[in-house]
């Protein structure tokens, strides 16, 4: 991000909110909550110093350079860098700050092998795709993944982990539970002969849905951050009350009238279908509000929802005030969040994620990587 503000939002961020739905996940032992990618957009290191106050004794992060940084500010948990390392040279930085990174292939074996100092032992971690098609060592691989071990003892596997494809849609119950049987047969594989190696499978969808898991370990994510894994599905009722921890707050700009038939923004998308009063907002895609969320969204203004109208901009948007009295430029206008009046609602990420096709995950990322961060409450 410049150094320079180049957008007058503010990202809000409530730890406390983040404490509490850590602690609604079970014992700190049995989770590997996941920060990667600057932990949601909440920011890597306000989120680990939050969890660690909560008991948090292991991360996982995306980068090496991640899990370095944690490792350098003396955060002493076990730290596992989910997408492995890209080069020798990171290698040598997992060997260096401990951390636990996932071997995903042969080569990536024989690169940890020949890192490690021969009077050593590196502990590694081993990704498995049981289906989702991505990183790590197929069933097919088992019998050399196996022989590869053993030809480098140095190397000592401690935590083993596959990523579900479609935890969080009921409907793909059975490709689902075909990931955990073979998981299950691979992982008993390793077991034979490294009988303590700690298994990882449960994202937060998975996690909710079997809670006694036999997994050493789950990775929850989006529901540290309050999302519901399950929105939009026949098990979103079922999930605990997660509390947001995000919120994004922009001024309002200018107020103006507009005349029955003016029209508002880019391409003339909405007109004045009666006298209305509008209200101009300083964020726009540039800082995280979708250009398609053009004349979809509402925002949350003296506590009321007003529809925003019209295309939306860089750097702006506009709303319809006109049920409002005493809007003046200076109130804040909330994007997500924020205290809505009696019989209203705040509006959620998950909300507007639906409303033009994508998860919440990627709101998060993005309205926290471009805006402003403030941070909030640290009880919990
Ligand atoms: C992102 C990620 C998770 C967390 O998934 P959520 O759906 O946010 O709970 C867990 N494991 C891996 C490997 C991931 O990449």
């Amino acid at each position: 991000m410049s150094s320079c503000s180049f957008s007058p939002s503010l990202c809000h961020i409530d730890l406390g909110c983040l404490g509490r739905n850590f602690k609604k996940l079970g014992a700190p032992e049995a989770l590997l909550p996941v920060i990667k990618s600057d932990a949601y957009g909440h920011g890597l290191m306000p989120v680990a110093r939050t969890l660690d106050k909560c008991g948090c004794v292991n991360f996982a992060v995306g980068t090496v350079d991640e899990g370095v940084l944690l490792r350098k500010s003396g955060f002493s948990q076990r730290i596992v860098p989910l997408l492995g390392a890209l080069t020798a040279e990171e290698w040598r930085k997992s060997y260096q700050y401990k951390l636990l990174t996932p071997v995903i292939d042969q080569e990536s074996l024989k690169t940890a092998a020949h890192i490690c100092p021969s009077h050593s032992v590196f502990p590694i971690a081993i990704a498995l795709n049981t289906g989702m098609g991505r990183l790590g060592f197929a069933q097919d691989d088992m019998p050399d993944l196996i022989e590869g071990l053993h030809r480098y003892p140095n190397l000592k596997p401690e935590l083993v982990f596959s990523h579900y494809a479609c935890a969080d849609m009921p409907e793909e119950e059975i490709y689902t539970h075909a990931q955990t049987e073979r998981f299950l047969s691979m992982t008993n594989a390793l077991r034979a002969f490294y009988p303590d190696l700690i298994r990882s499978l449960n994202n937060s969808a998975a996690l909710l849905n079997d809670r006694a898991s036999q997994w050493e370990l789950s990775r929850p994510g989006i529901c540290l951050y309050g999302g519901n894994p399950f929105f939009g599905t026949t098990q979103a009722d079922q999930v605990p009350n997660f509390e947001w921890a995000m919120s994004v707050s922009d001024p309002i700009l200018q107020v103006r009238k507009l005349k029955m038939g003016q029209s508002v923004s880019y391409g003339r998308i909405f007109t004045a279908p009666h006298a209305m009063t509008v209200a101009v907002i300083g964020i726009g895609y540039a800082t995280g509000f979708a250009r398609a969320l053009s004349n979809k969204a509402d925002v949350l203004i003296a506590g009321r929802r007003c529809a925003q109208i019209g295309r939306v901009c860089m750097g702006m948007i506009m709303a319809d005030v006109t049920p409002l009295k005493t809007i003046e430029p200076g109130d804040l206008a909330w994007i997500m969040g924020g205290d809505a009046y009696l019989g209203e609602r705040a509006i959620t990420a998950d909300e507007l994620a639906s409303e033009i096709g994508t998860i919440s995950y990627e709101l998060l990322c993005l309205f926290g990587a471009t805006n402003e961060r403030v941070y909030h409450g640290a009880d919990f």
